[in-house]
């Protein structure tokens, strides 16, 4: 029937610090689409672990880690002032500590556990049952997704991704180097894509976008370009 809108699953997946988020949050509002971020929730299952003092130097009390999964709730609340996503633990709103670079450079072991990604890929799959979802992460086209209408995959030269961290967090106030922020950017990329469980790796369908050097507004419009063409297609 012609003029059916349908509500499109927008996979969008890449490198750390790349801008994913802020580009799937921007996209989710034009189109108002919910907004999922799924490293939002690997995070908070690190900070959980974390506080339990289940990992140290790279080792996870992966056993224990496993049998707490049905302990550990995860939300998101939208803040009307910010026009962000915040992010709750158990009820606890933990938006800034899971961007602290504590939480960054422990998430990639936690992330690599099998358990771990199943459990939270299945809550994930929940949020964008119905369409009209943007999905960021590093395996949403490839794995949570596959069938997705639009596959993004977004990349950029590392330095520029380290400053633009750097920027991020001294503007919150954190003392950090930008080398600390560099290592962590690469030590993620290389777990990323070399772990067995879903490594990040770009779906063969997806369309590449390297932002080193677009501006947040210039890429907003290429995207929504992708968009109107893929609406157009399954709109009839
Ligand atoms: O996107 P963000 O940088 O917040 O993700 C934090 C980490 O969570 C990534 O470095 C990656 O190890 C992991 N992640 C993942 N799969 C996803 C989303 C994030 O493995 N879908």
């Amino acid at each position: 029937m012609k003029g059916k809108q349908t509500k499109l699953v927008i996979a969008i997946d890449g490198f750390s610090s790349c801008g994913k988020s802020t580009m799937a949050k921007d996209i989710a509002k034009i189109m108002s689409y919910i907004y999922v971020d799924t490293g939002a929730m690997y995070r908070a299952v690190t900070l959980y672990a974390l506080r339990k003092n289940w990992i140290n130097e790279d080792e996870v009390e992966t056993p224990l880690l496993i049998d707490a999964l049905n302990d550990i709730h995860i939300s998101f609340q939208y803040n009307e002032e910010n026009q962000t996503n915040v992010t709750f633990l158990n009820g606890e709103n933990i938006e800034t500590e899971i961007r602290q670079l504590e939480v960054s450079n422990n998430v990639s072991v936690i992330a690599a556990i099998g358990e771990v990604r199943r459990h939270l890929v299945k809550l994930q799959q929940e949020f964008g049952n119905d369409g009209g979802v943007v999905m960021d992460g590093r395996d949403i086209g490839t794995v949570v997704f596959p069938h997705a209408d639009l596959k993004i995959f977004m990349t950029a030269d590392p330095m520029i991704r380290a400053k633009r961290r750097y920027d991020e967090l001294t503007a919150k106030g954190d003392s950090v180097t930008i080398e600390d922020i560099l290592a962590n950017v690469e030590k993620r990329d290389y777990i990323d894509q070399n772990r067995e469980e879903s490594p990040l790796t770009k779906a063969a369908d997806a369309v590449v976008l390297d932002n080193s050097r677009l501006t947040p507004a210039e890429q907003t419009a290429l995207v929504m370009e992708w968009i109107k063409e893929k609406k157009e297609e399954k709109d009839v």
